[in-house]
């Protein structure tokens, strides 16, 4: 009874979905008179859709096939039929309009005589007859995009009407329009969580190379970057790559970067340049300021990754932790109240060496971007560090202090700074303010001042005036 119901409801749903396929097979078709076709292009669709169905299957069992296990693999994406699911496709039927090439034109000059006829006497073909014409828009063809399955059409003595020829023509000319923008589309988007297939090229370039030996996993994904653990490869003449490594993937999806803008913008080392780049570029500069400011830490003795190698956007560094496990950040540990203190101590020395030997000033700087590992703390993610003489620089040191004094303060460190005394401490400057709008307005006007200074003589200053070195605070 449910059996019959179920076949019953599976009709109904059937002649609602497809009226006209129904009507077709019981009424005009089977006697040849008054055909209707509207449904056609219907079933031609839907027959089209089982093809390429099929034809993507097909492509993923010899993509699998040819790949196997190997490291390295050739993808069959670009002859995918995947365009029957896109669904942004409106604007298609005008889109080959737009091209210089008409394609309404021959591509090439028809094999019939100058004259335009062939034989003599009853026997003449003009080029207008229709069988010739017929078969030479089927051989014409050819001239199609490669992965435009057209059939053999010759060897069935296909003849094509010049109507059916130019339709075809034109779909296959917005077919690989299409397929060519898809295509671009995918390759130019970073996937939220893995990575676009030029980078993950270049993470496989770096395994090949032998500099890495293996990429474990992802550590971190960001809205700017993604982190991936590696285990370092050989050594080579130059260069000694740590057992661990961090590979730091700057994101290639533009938006969120748009806002860090008045970061490298305003950084002078990066100002020339900056105007004259297309986005993608400036995304590689990111990569390139975190490179230069590591190593200016370095090479100052602040604890922080060590550069390996940079590709475009990919930064290659030391990884601060053991075992893939990552060193945790500041605000997921929990420190003795003696580690506390000690912690606290080294960051406030840290960054009068930011500011003093590496001329930087973090400006991401909070509990979220230091590490806790080997009994100190480790300082990371410094793309966005500028120079105290970046118009914003003093502003951004001042925004770090707030973070730092806040954390430790609420952490039982008694001898903790406040956030004015902190910035005063670290930069050297002595402003008095007592309140937190007076101190800001200070800053602000110590940085216009530099600025002015640079629109009179063209140069910034080295350091903002100060009363002499801040002491040095120790244990
Ligand atoms: P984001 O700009 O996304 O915050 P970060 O440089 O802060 O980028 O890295 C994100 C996370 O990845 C960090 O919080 C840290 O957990 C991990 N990480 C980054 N670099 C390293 C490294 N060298 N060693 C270990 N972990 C790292
Ligand atoms: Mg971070």
């Amino acid at each position: 009874m449910s059996e019959q119901l179920a076949k019953e409801l599976q009709l109904e749903e059937e002649n609602a979905a497809f009226p006209e396929v129904v009507a077709v097979a019981e009424g005009p078709f089977i006697t040849g008179e008054n055909i209707d076709t509207s449904s056609d292009l219907m079933l031609a669709q839907m027959l089209q859709m089982e093809f390429d169905r099929e034809y993507d299957a097909q492509l993923r069992r010899e993509e699998k096939k040819i790949n196997g296990d190997s490291k390295v693999s050739i993808s069959f994406e670009n002859y995918r039929k995947v365009h029957p699911y896109d669904s942004d496709s409106s604007e298609d039927e005008v889109d080959w309009q737009d091209t210089r090439h008409d394609p309404y034109r021959a591509d090439k000059p028809t094999t019939t005589p100058r004259k335009g006829f062939i034989g003599k006497g009853k026997d003449i073909t003009t080029k207008h007859d229709e069988v010739v014409c017929g078969r030479k828009n089927t051989a014409r063809m050819e001239n199609f995009a490669p992965e435009f399955q057209v059939g053999d059409g010759i060897g069935m003595d296909l003849k094509l009407s010049n109507q059916v020829f130019n339709a075809l023509k034109q779909h296959a000319y917005s077919e690989e329009r299409r397929s060519a923008r898809l295509h671009e589309k995918k390759e130019h988007s970073t996937a939220e969580k893995a990575v676009d297939p030029k980078t993950r090229l270049l993470l496989y370039k770096m395994v090949n190379a032998g500099m890495l030996e293996t990429i474990t996993g992802c550590i971190s994904t960001g809205k700017e970057s993604v982190v991936f653990h590696a285990y370092g490869g050989n050594a080579t003449e130059d260069k000694v790559i740590p057992p661990e490594c961090a590979i730091k993937v700057f994101k290639t999806t533009l938006n969120e970067f748009k806002n860090r803008d008045k970061y490298i913008k305003d950084d002078y080392r990066f100002k020339d340049r900056f105007s004259k780049l297309n986005p993608r570029k400036i995304i590689r500069m990111w990569a390139e300021k975190e490179m230069h400011n590591l190593t200016r830490m370095q090479n100052a003795g602040i604890p922080c990754p060590q550069v390996v190698i940079l590709k475009k956007h990919v930064l290659v560094m030391s990884f601060i932790g053991q075992d893939q496990v990552p060193a945790p950040k500041l605000k997921d540990v929990t420190l003795s109240s003696e580690d506390m203190k000690k912690a606290y101590y080294q960051i406030l020395n840290m960054m009068q060496q930011l500011y003093k030997q590496c001329n930087l000033v973090h400006a991401d700087l909070s509990e979220y971007n230091m590490l806790w590992h080997d009994g100190k703390v480790w300082l990371i993610d410094v793309s966005q560090s500028v120079e105290p003489t970046h118009p914003h620089g003093l502003e951004f040191l001042f925004r770090d202090c707030k973070n730092v004094s806040q954390f430790f303060q609420k952490g039982g460190v008694a001898e903790a700074l406040n956030e004015r005394e902190l910035f005063n401490a670290v930069s050297g400057l002595n402003i008095t303010a007592d309140n937190e709008v007076d101190f800001q307005a200070e800053i602000e006007a110590l940085e216009k001042m530099n600025e002015d200074h640079v629109q009179n003589h063209g140069k910034k200053l080295s350091v903002f005036s100060s009363d002499g070195d801040p002491p040095i605070y120790d244990e």
